[in-house]
């Protein structure tokens, strides 16, 4: 693997395709504004 991409919404190196599902601050602004607050926390920290 010598290829890396960035993000297209906020420029970080995708190290995984988490961050476009999940970790882009642009998709978790959706994801927040669609799943309940008290889920935010378990929601986040949720690992592969
Ligand atoms: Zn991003």
């Amino acid at each position: 693997m010598s290829h890396f991409s960035c993000c297209e919404h906020c420029g970080a190196i995708l190290e995984s395709t988490l961050h476009a599902v999940r970790d882009c601050s642009s998709t978790q602004s959706v994801w927040k504004a669609v799943l309940p607050m008290k889920s935010w926390r378990c929601f986040f920290q949720l690992s592969p």
